[in-house]
């Protein structure tokens, strides 16, 4: 499928039509721009891990790409997109870290089926009282990833 805006051919599950206009489809990388356009803003939160190559591997395990520049700072991505940093922090421990993130999906239950297929321990998926369906992660160094779905999505609903 090729983007309406740069002409790239794109795999179908990474474009959006327009609401207006059902011809009009964006890939990821024109939507990212556009939002850039519009005076939107990107916020990529740096987690602290306490072992890096634990971090590398819990997150390449579940389905990330992790970019290590050193052994002390990584980017982790999905699909180009970036969604958190790794920085290296001897104090990030279980019983002393509550650092996390919030990945805010469409597909949070195809995203909690992947991760328990991937032997991750990942809390049963509960809707809350904030209008999300969700589960979370906790990774080695005690980072708390919750996942969750709008329960009242955007227009397309
Ligand atoms: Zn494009």
């Amino acid at each position: 499928m090729r983007c309406s805006c740069c002409g790239e051919r794109r795999d179908p599950d990474s474009v959006a039509a327009l609401l207006c206009d059902d011809d009009i489809r964006l890939c990821k990388t024109c939507i990212g721009w556009l939002m850039h356009q519009a005076g939107g803003v990107d916020v990529t939160a740096t987690l602290p891990v306490s072992d890096m190559d634990a971090a590398e591997a819990f997150y390449r395990r579940a389905g990330f790409e992790v970019h290590r520049y050193d052994d002390g700072f990584a980017f982790v991505t999905l699909d180009d997109q970036s969604v958190f940093d790794l920085g290296a922090d001897a104090r990030a421990t279980p019983t002393h870290n509550a650092a996390g993130c919030y990945i805010t999906s469409t597909d949070a239950d195809a995203w909690h089926d992947r991760l328990v297929a991937a032997g991750l321990p990942a809390t049963r998926v509960e809707t809350k009282p904030w209008g999300m369906r969700e589960f979370s992660l906790a990774d080695p160094s005690g980072n708390t990833i919750r996942i969750g779905k709008p329960l009242s999505p955007g227009p397309d609903a």
